[in-house]
């Protein structure tokens, strides 16, 4: 019997990592302390992996701010703007790279597939310098082995990290980055011969690339890279990990044809195909398929009848010593430890399994294979899927009986755009290039307190109303006297653009520590989407009729829409992500239409996160556009045509927008106004900031927006 598991979250169960770092950038503690803080984590994470049973156990899956990054610092391969000399690469030169320091800018971070993870991309050029600067493999490897614990220890394979990299700057865009695969093997090489010679017999390339859509170049990297590593592995166990989809079949061929290789992991989760792959197209006599079957990308906790059933139908392919009970990926993308969850009811934790939680499935199934099933502990599952099943928690039958009658229309609105811009032009009677914000204004010490002291039931609910409609009156009131058109109210209720929303609507449930890494020392805590989503009662309508009643100019009112509710959220793995989306699509409409009929005249529905959800092979991209837009004409398909729908997407890469303190001149506004009517017509082109403001500063919203008006203002006289 013998189970793994992919990798294991770092920040701790109450983000301890977290804490301690930020605790160290800011010069409040050592870096012994952030040592201390680190080791005893990883110590804590190897016990709870051993005692559960787990046979592989991996290391140097922890990092103090990303995989990636720490292969760079393996490599030597650190940008020249930060002046390292060499030798180990410390704290300093290390979150320098990560975070900038005083003098030169950080190293750019993306997103880790599609995944709400960021990693700092690899800066690499033919000048580039590789050499052995980091031991943390090696390191980890025995800091496990003195606490009695033989692990795996873990290398982003070599193949992915130049995938994954850049060109430098100066270097040309086609910079043919797999080129310097023979730079970084000799490096690979030394790491992995010190790893052997501390003990190691297994070692575990992370090579998720693989389930991308590669050409046929790209392919032969990986057959060349582990031809020329073969002669430094002979004599360990080589496990090559994929995960997040499944590999396609010409990848599938390329891979189980690596001679070095002696074991596979594959993500039988978001691999839909992965099973059929491995029972139709063979798997090489011999190695070892470590099986992802348990969720490392949500907070379910496992179907293991289901389960049991797949290892079974793969015992028979791969044989019954060669397969490994395993996690669809590294379990750092879902929540920590349930244990900690006190707020949550006994029955919704019944369904659920954090991290923790996923180690105790993982060898629950190994065991059951072998032979040795824990009768009780599968019943107890059984019985909590079943719950799961028929809660009327789970199931509302006018939501399932709503979203089941949208299906055959395409929920476009019943006149055409330009009708209806003439329609909202008679009634909102704006100037040309109207002016207005993206919604949010600065949230403001004072204003978090109130909320939280509310929250904490510290001040009444009289006394929290009064100090909003305070705050919504002083942000109307500086509209006005900046001039904007279309006003907002500034969402100072909202803590979160989902988390707001999620609290108003059924089916959600949210966790007291469920944190997820975002990057380095950043988390999130998305909310639980367990059940039929709807909306009791209004959820922005008191605020924006309360706003609206302030002035005379239009106020704009302010949601969030379906797809991104969906993508900022854990959600159901009982039905398909679009019908959820479409339920959540369906209560947004609702609201939508009470604030029409409350007389909000321009309703803007932000869909910050269309763009994550993206699929990862273009194959299925159309897909998913197609439920995404869908969902999102749904909320406005039935409203009068005076009504404006406006929305805001930030580029669609939330996360990659840089919210700075800049304060743009009107000249160069009016710069930009100008360059974009050359392409847009003028009756379609608004005026206002790239996001939201509530990261800013009033003194740097003030002067902002009095350039952003004048701007607006000088080109009009112009046209
Ligand atoms: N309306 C939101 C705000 O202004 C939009 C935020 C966002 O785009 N992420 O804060
Ligand atoms: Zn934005």
């Amino acid at each position: 019997m013998a189970s793994h598991i992919v990798g294991y979250p770092r920040m701790g169960p109450k983000r301890e990592l977290k804490f301690a770092l930020e605790s160290f950038w800011d010069g409040k503690s050592t870096a012994e302390d952030l040592e201390k803080v680190a080791t005893d984590l990883r110590a804590s994470i190897w016990k709870q992996m051993a005692d559960a049973g787990i046979k592989y156990i991996p290391s140097n899956t922890f990092s103090y701010y990303d995989q990636v990054l720490d292969t760079t610092a393996m490599l030597g391969a650190v940008p020249e703007r930060y002046s390292w000399t060499g030798g180990e690469i410390g704290f300093d030169t290390y979150f320098s790279m990560a975070r900038g320091n005083a003098t030169v800018p950080a190293m750019e971070m993306t997103k880790w597939f599609d995944t709400n993870y960021h990693f700092i991309v690899p800066e690499l050029g033919p000048n580039t310098k590789f050499s052995y600067a980091s031991h943390k493999a090696v390191n980890e490897y025995k800091e496990a082995k003195a606490l009695g614990v033989d692990t795996v220890p873990v290398l982003v394979g070599p193949v992915s990290y130049l995938l994954l990299s850049k060109p430098a700057k100066g270097v040309e865009k086609g910079f043919p980055l797999l080129s310097l695969l023979s730079s970084i093997l000799p490096v690979y090489k030394e790491v992995i011969a010190e790893l052997k010679a501390a003990g190691a017999s297994w070692i575990q390339f992370d090579e998720p690339t693989l389930v991308l859509d590669l050409d046929s170049d790209k392919l032969a990297a990986f057959s060349a890279a582990y031809a020329e590593l073969e002669s430094v592995l002979s004599g360990l166990n080589v496990l090559v990990e994929t995960y997040f989809a499944d590999v396609p079949a010409e990848s599938y061929k390329t891979l189980t044809s690596l001679s070095s290789v002696t074991a596979y992991g594959f993500d039988l989760v978001r691999g839909t195909q992965t099973l059929g792959l491995v029972t139709s197209a063979g798997f090489p006599a011999g190695k070892y398929l470590f099986a992802g079957v348990v969720d490392g990308r949500n907070i379910w906790a496992d179907d293991l009848a289901t389960s049991l059933s797949t290892l079974q139908s793969l015992e028979a392919v791969v044989g019954k010593d060669k397969l490994v009970v395993s996690t669809s990926c590294s379990l750092m993308h879902t929540a920590v430890d349930l244990v900690n969850e006190t707020k949550l009811d006994s029955e919704i934790k019944s369904w659920l399994a954090f991290a923790a939680q996923k180690v105790v499935e993982v060898d629950a199934l190994a065991k059951a294979l072998a032979g040795q099933k824990d009768e009780a502990y599968f019943a107890a599952n059984a019985a909590a899927q079943a719950s799961r099943k028929s809660s009327p928690r789970v199931t509302n039958e006018e939501v399932q009986k709503a979203a089941a009658a949208l299906k055959g229309s395409d929920h476009r609105r019943g006149t055409n755009v330009s009708a209806r811009l003439d329609a909202q032009q008679k009634k909102l009677n704006l100037p040309i290039l109207p002016t207005t914000t993206i919604g949010s204004f600065p949230q403001t010490v004072e204003l978090r307190r109130v909320r939280r002291e509310y929250k904490a039931k510290k001040i009444s609910e009289e006394e929290y109303v009064t100090a909003i409609k305070e705050e919504i009156n002083k942000v109307v009131k500086l509209q006005e006297e900046l001039d904007i058109d279309v006003l907002v109210h500034g969402e100072p209720e909202r803590n979160d653009m989902v988390e707001y929303f999620g609290e108003q609507l059924s089916g959600f449930a949210f966790t007291a520590n469920g944190w997820v890494q975002s990057y380095g020392s950043r988390c999130v805590k998305p909310p639980i989407i367990y059940g039929d989503v709807s909306r009791p009662n209004p959820m922005t309508v008191f605020w924006s009729k309360t706003a609206q009643s302030m002035t005379s100019r239009p106020m704009k009112g302010m949601l969030t829409g379906p797809v991104t509710i969906l993508n900022w959220s854990f959600v159901r793995n009982d039905q398909p992500r679009f019908e959820t989306c479409y339920q959540i699509a369906l209560a947004i409409k609702k609201e939508v239409e009470d604030l029409e009929a409350g007389g909000i005249q321009v309703i803007q529905i932000d869909e910050a996160a269309l763009r994550e959800g993206l699929p990862l092979r273009k194959a299925e991209h159309a897909f998913y556009l197609d439920w995404a837009v869908h969902s999102f004409r749904i909320t406005n398909c039935e409203i009068q045509d005076t009504t404006q729908i406006h929305t805001h997407m930030c580029y669609s890469n939330f996360n990659d927008i840089i919210h700075s303190p800049r304060i743009p001149s009107a000249e160069e506004i009016a710069d930009r106004i100008d360059k974009m009517l050359a392409v847009l017509d003028t009756n379609i082109l608004w005026v206002n900031p790239d996001c939201g403001l509530k990261t800013r500063k009033y003194t740097e919203v003030k002067p902002a927006l009095t350039n952003m008006v004048s701007a607006a203002k000088l080109i009009r006289t112009q046209l």
